[in-house]
């Protein structure tokens, strides 16, 4: 079998965040939003980042991008570490790693007409003239399903689904190798999400994009990704292809995750996981499984040992005792 060329390679990032004692001013104990998180981006892949608010995906996302730096670890893009790179070579980098936001409303200046919005990457990275760029403008436009003449118009005058429209042709316009989609439709109405998942699906297929898709929403990821990664308070839990993830989940918090989509033929009955409880404090998490707490299987050796990730099938790995 050939070897899936490897565009991004995260090893046991760390990010722990002080907090400081009120008293005598110095870190009493950290947060620790990612507690040694290792996975690689296959080329052309669109690998999906699934868990709740607070599990550490956000803060993946922001040290890929160079937004926060990690406690420890090592970023390889392309073969290069990004840990430690310096701001200059950073700067040069970022043009290729780029990010489609959560909020469309809030993720273009209102000030900007939308040409000099789109064509800002290609002034940054000083390709081509006026001229060209707004061809490119133009021909990005029709591309992400708008029309040529919104070029000249203001982000008031377009619905969230549009503006989401007009950030994706913006970050197209940088000509990035890889995409960072951050809950890119969870702030869009129901009825427009399924025509921007199928955007992001044909510049996948047309483009050959490589992305990273951030969701809380395993029904939404179902739709787009080919590989899945479930984490839970600063851990992974599960990694998978696609269908053997929902063919075969194999973590209890990811059964409980499925089990929570509803299922559209209401012919047919689901039994739902609840899960009891909240998820604990990162400053403390559980000593075991990060998942103990809140598992409705759980051993005594869940509570003191943590669990190793283990291949359970081809390419389909779990942190569970019991998997
Ligand atoms: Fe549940 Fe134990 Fe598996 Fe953790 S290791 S998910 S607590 S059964």
């Amino acid at each position: 079998m050939m070897e899936k060329e490897m565009l991004l390679s995260i090893k046991d990032i760390k990010k722990w965040f002080p907090v400081d004692d009120k008293l005598i001013g110095k870190p009493t104990s950290f947060v620790k939003a990612v507690d040694g998180v290792s996975f690689d981006v296959h080329k052309g892949e669109v690998l999906g980042l699934v868990g709740e608010s607070g599990c550490g995906k956000t803060t993946i996302s922001r040290s890929i991008l160079g937004l926060t730096e990690p406690t420890s670890g090592s970023i390889l893009f392309e073969g290069k570490e990004l840990m430690g790179m310096k701001k200059r070579e950073l700067r040069k980098m970022r043009s290729e790693l780029q990010i489609v936001f959560q909020d469309p409303y809030s993720s273009l200046s209102p000030r900007m007409r939308i040409a000099d919005t789109i064509s800002e990457p290609m002034e940054i990275q000083k390709k081509g003239n006026r001229r060209t760029r707004r061809q490119r403008v133009e021909e990005l436009l029709e591309i992400v399903g708008l029309e040529k003449s919104f070029a000249d118009r203001y982000p008031h005058e377009f619905s969230g689904g549009q503006r989401q429209r007009i950030g994706i042709a913006r970050v197209l316009a940088a000509d990035p190798k890889f995409m960072i989609c951050d809950e890119p439709v969870s702030a869009l109405d129901v009825s427009v999400r399924s025509q921007i998942l199928n955007l992001l699906l044909e510049l996948k297929q047309g483009f050959g994009l490589t992305m990273l898709f951030i969701s809380h929403d395993l029904s939404v990821v179902e739709y787009i990704c080919d590989r899945i990664i479930v984490m839970y308070l600063g851990k992974v839990m599960e990694i998978a292809k696609r269908d053997d993830l929902y063919r075969n989940p194999s973590h209890p918090y990811t059964q409980a995750l499925l089990s929570a989509i509803p299922i559209p033929d209401p012919t047919l009955k689901k039994e739902r996981i609840l899960l009891e409880g909240d998820t604990p404090s990162p400053v403390d998490p559980p000593a075991g499984c990060r998942f103990c707490t809140r598992c409705a299987k759980a051993q005594e050796i869940c509570r003191t040992t943590a669990p190793e990730l283990k291949e359970i099938e081809d390419g389909h790995t779990v942190a569970c005792h019991l998997a």
